[in-house]
């Protein structure tokens, strides 16, 4: 008799009670029912489908686009007690044919393809020999032609449901707007399958928004000063990016290691299992990195470069603090990022609608950048939700003070409108403020701007504050970069509003320096910093951790959460009774692990 979905998750998983929607999912897909299911990264998605494959009769098929992790999903699963393989070009032709004996004999709970893989013939044949419990589609985002994800292979998915109707199949994702959660529902036939969206708010994650200037500089200040030993993951546009911020960061003391599409697979696959066993480390990456690793402890994420969407944005944040302990999402970004963008949009290949699509994404993410209200309540009604104003972001908690910039943005669109009537000229940033601030440049004077009437109009506000002035004009649509030109400014439909004195602007006051505000949070928030002796303790089993993640050749989070090693130093248990209480600590690891952890606790309570 198979335990029921409660007591897989208290005997197995080491957990007290389903997160959320977790419950209803379990039981429906238990039931036999299709599911589309929409979580936040971290929000835990995997327990969703693999209880009801641990539960129903036969193997629950997980398709997952992400070879090089398989293994350390697998590893982790196989520490818990729980019959788990996985079927890719990494393994030797010995090696898969006894996963698939073991597959065909019944002897698996679970078993991972990618996605190519499944849909050969020969794979096809191979499952339809054993015993299905369900089929499992991750990172389902993957099938949205429009998404920053998107894997051909997936299209071919929807041939599950015509081959093996019965079976349920879940599919799941952590980016949900509604688009994207239509365009997954058709594509994967799943046009009949019940939506459970869990919330969306990840409250351990502080956002943090600032201007950039040197970003380099600004990122290692940051890192310094609140994220020392941390493990993190910093976002950059462009492999050259990624390199060299990677060796700065290096040569300034900070261990980091580079990861993009442009580095051979050994140097990437190297990288990536450097990061997720080693403590500490900080992995430079484009985008190409981060999907379906689950290192629990990352403790921030930064981007050096304005992301392109805030779906993207809010999936690459989301990797940090899984633990759900205090975590940092910090983004620089400034006026270039902007003009960047907007020539990559024009210059992207696809047609108007796609470009349309794109703006309209880099849009929204320059809203999220610029607003003077809360970072996350804006960033959850992107995805549909209503929340009060956190208290856990740089808005939250040093509010930008606001002041009325409705002159400034009228003389700054007054001069780029007079140079384009009287002058026929357009000019980027840089000289148009410039201008209004009446520098005499050797361009000043080439063009003879001197005699413009709107030439030093703005003396009274720095090139810091112009540059704010203009970055939400962009973000209010007020201004565009001309895509003709060299990232020219100018005017839009809305403009004329302003200059006509229709609407008023309150702008954010342009900060010299960076707020401090969540540096004081994340270095003294007692959920991070321990008492002595329990952090005395804590070290030690972190310590016994490495021991044994190392011989058994898994990453330490396979062996135990954080968490679990934190709660274990801050109770002391006495008795395996009193050990199996705590949470992540199940069946399995309690008999492989419990008496360890008792002497390690035995011992230092002894010193102490
Ligand atoms: P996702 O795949 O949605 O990003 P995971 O499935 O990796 O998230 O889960 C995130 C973390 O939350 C994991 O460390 C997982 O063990 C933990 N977790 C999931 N469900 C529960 C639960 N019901 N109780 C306690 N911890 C949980
Ligand atoms: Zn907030």
């Amino acid at each position: 008799m198979s335990l029921t979905p409660l007591k897989t998750l208290q005997q197995i998983f080491g957990y007290e009670s389903f997160r959320g929607v977790q419950a209803d999912i379990i039981e429906h897909v238990v039931a036999g029912g299709d599911a589309l299911v929409l979580m936040p990264t971290g929000g835990g998605k995997s327990l969703c489908y693999q209880i009801p494959a641990i539960v129903r009769a036969g193997t629950g098929i997980v398709v997952s686009p992400l070879i090089a992790l398989m293994q350390d999903q697998v590893d982790a699963l196989l520490e818990l007690g729980v019959r788990a393989a996985f079927l890719n070009s990494t393994q030797d032709r010995a090696e898969s044919l006894r996963v698939e004996q073991a597959y065909q004999a019944g002897e698996l709970d679970l078993l991972y393809v990618a996605p190519e893989r499944l849909l050969t013939p020969r794979c096809m044949e191979l499952i339809s020999r054993g015993k299905i419990a369900l089929f499992a589609i991750d990172e389902a985002h993957c099938v949205s032609q429009w998404g920053h994800d998107f894997r051909p292979e997936y299209l071919g998915l929807s041939v599950l449901s015509e081959r093996w109707p019965q079976v349920p199949r879940i599919a799941l994702t952590a980016t949900a707007t509604a688009e994207t959660r239509a365009e997954i529902a058709t594509r994967l036939a799943l046009d009949a399958a019940p939506h459970f969206v869990a919330g969306f708010d990840r409250p351990n994650i502080c956002y943090r928004i600032i201007e950039k200037n040197e970003v380099r500089r600004q990122l290692l200040a940051f890192i310094r000063a609140e994220h020392t030993g941390d493990c993190g993951i910093v976002y950059a546009l462009s492999r050259s990016r990624v390199e060299d911020t990677a060796a700065f960061l290096s040569k300034n003391g900070i261990e980091a290691l580079p990861y993009h599409a442009g580095l051979d697979t050994a140097t990437r696959a190297r990288n990536q299992s450097r990061f997720l066993r080693e403590d500490g480390l900080v992995m430079v990456a484009t985008i190409a990195f981060g999907m379906g690793v689950n290192k629990p402890d990352v403790r921030f994420v930064a981007h050096i470069d304005l992301p392109k969407s805030v779906e993207g944005y809010y999936q690459e944040t989301g990797r940090a603090g899984r633990d759900g302990l205090p975590a940092t999402a910090w983004l620089a970004y400034g006026l270039q990022d902007v003009v960047q963008q907007r020539r990559m949009i024009d210059g992207s290949e696809g047609d108007q609608v796609y470009q349309r699509r794109l703006l309209q994404q880099l849009d929204a993410m320059l809203g999220l950048c610029e607003t003077v209200s809360c970072r996350r309540k804006n960033l959850l009604a992107y995805f549909g939700q209503t929340i009060e104003p956190c208290g856990n972001c740089d808005t939250c908690l040093e509010p930008p003070e606001a002041w009325d910039g409705t002159v400034a943005a009228q003389k700054i669109l007054s001069a780029i409108y007079r140079l384009w009537r009287e002058r026929g000229q357009r000019f980027g940033a840089g000289h148009i403020i410039d201008v209004l601030r009446g520098q005499s440049t050797e361009r000043v004077r080439q063009y003879d701007h001197l005699s413009l009437s709107v030439f030093g109009i703005g003396a009274d506000l720095s090139v810091a504050a112009w540059r704010g002035v203009l970055r939400q004009l962009l973000a209010l649509g007020l201004v565009t970069v001309d895509l003709e030109g060299y990232g020219t400014l100018a005017l839009t439909e809305s403009s004329r509003s302003v200059l006509k004195g229709e609407q008023t602007l309150m702008f954010k006051r342009h900060r010299e320096a960076p707020p401090r505000a969540a540096g004081r949070r994340s270095t003294q928030d007692p959920a991070i910093t321990l008492p002595p002796d329990v952090q005395q303790l804590f070290d030690g089993l972190r310590g016994w951790r490495s021991g044994v993640a190392h011989s058994h050749g898994v990453p330490a989070y396979v062996i135990f959460h954080d968490a679990t090693l934190r709660e274990i130093a801050r109770i002391r248990p006495q008795t395996m009774d009193e050990l199996a209480g705590i949470s992540g600590v199940g069946v399995r690891k309690l008999e492989a692990y419990g008496a360890d952890i008792l002497a390690c606790v035995g011992a230092q309570t002894s010193v102490a």
